[in-house]
């Protein structure tokens, strides 16, 4: 990992190279744990950025150690200059990746191999067609699985993010292991994390000890090797021994990884936000526009960041709502 200057080092001497842009705050999905029923309120359209802000404020954040970024939304793929901005970040020194739910992905197939954007991670909760309608409250599952596996077949470094919830998908841990059994993927079992409106509660959460007894019962734990896990790692990660693919787990809830953390987020409205918890923002956006030097604001957000979650450090605290509910949805954020 890149060392970044003291505009990215946070007091704990972190230092943050990993740059999450969400290009929009619209989805062509409604996941429940991820929206509020209602929708939310999206910012007009003058008030996000457009391809050469995100291009420009982007450029600032790479000339002071971001060596990655990932494009997130929403769903990115639903901006309609989603080519230009890739074209325009393709120019600079970085890593790039996109969070998406895969449905439009193969219109962009040829774009992503023009401009190097090899890393692609899928938002896919469930194998199951009737149970990905209930959760995504549209009917798009054969779509999003054939893309996957179009993604895969044309050699993208793809990893599926699946979110587990108690009683609706933690019987298919199992299945989406044995999804890697002849695929070079990875899959990434998620716990259930609380923002606005999801309606989250501990008893919905599927904890990493859960996840694992789950997969140990099934395979036999001398089947399940841990592997080494990545520098700033958010997923601890195991395969099943002869499988081509491996998995992970984020248990942001039970056990999370800060220590580590390299990530910021910059929201569709050009808000950085210095983690996925915190519920304070800078507007780098406004102060762009207006001809400021964004550095000292970059600068400031992230001397303000806590250890852990936003101060969240125990399970208690992530329990209390008033702790989360001025979050964002995630939806806004940009996972
Ligand atoms: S909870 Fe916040 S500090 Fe911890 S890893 Fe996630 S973004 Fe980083």
């Amino acid at each position: 990992m890149s060392k970044t200057t003291a505009v990215l080092t946070d007091k704990f001497g972190r230092n943050h190279n990993y740059l999450r842009i969400s290009l929009s705050e619209k989805c062509n999905l409604r996941c429940n744990y991820c929206m509020p029923e209602n929708g939310v309120p999206l910012t007009p359209r003058s008030e996000l950025m457009t391809a050469e802000e995100i291009y420009q404020i982007a450029k600032v954040f790479v000339k002071n150690g971001v060596d990655k970024i990932r494009l997130t939304g929403g769903e990115p793929l639903v901006r309609k200059d989603f080519t230009e901005i890739l074209k325009k970040l393709s120019t600079l020194d970085v890593e790039l990746g996109i969070t998406t739910n895969a449905i439009l992905a193969d219109r962009f197939i040829a774009d992503f191999k023009k401009y190097g954007l090899k890393k692609i991670n899928l938002s896919l909760d469930t194998l199951d067609e009737g149970k990905f309608r209930v959760i995504t409250r549209r009917d798009q599952f054969q779509k999003a699985y054939d893309n996957m596996l179009l993604l895969i077949d044309q050699g993208f470094n793809v990893k599926i993010n699946a979110v587990l919830m108690k009683y609706f998908n933690e019987d298919e841990i199992n299945d989406f292991v044995l999804f890697t059994r002849n695929r070079p993927i990875s899959v990434r079992f998620i716990e259930f994390m609380p923002f606005d409106g999801n309606k989250w509660s501990k008893d919905k959460l599927v904890s990493q000890e859960e996840i694992m007894a789950k997969i140990i019962s099934f395979f036999g734990i001398e089947n399940v090797l841990d592997l080494d896990n990545e520098p700033n790692f958010t997923s601890r990660d195991f395969k099943i021994n002869g499988f081509q693919g491996n998995f992970g787990i984020i248990s942001s809830v039970t056990n999370p990884f800060c220590d580590g953390c390299n990530r910021i987020r910059l929201t569709a409205n050009g808000k950085i936000k210095n983690c996925l918890f915190s519920n304070k923002e800078t507007d780098l956006l406004g102060a762009f526009r207006d001809g400021e030097n964004i550095e000292p604001l970059i600068e400031n957000r992230m001397f303000k960041k806590k250890a852990k979650r936003a101060g969240m450090d125990s399970f208690k605290k992530l329990q209390n709502p008033e702790k989360h509910s001025n979050n964002r949805s995630m939806i806004t954020i940009g996972g």
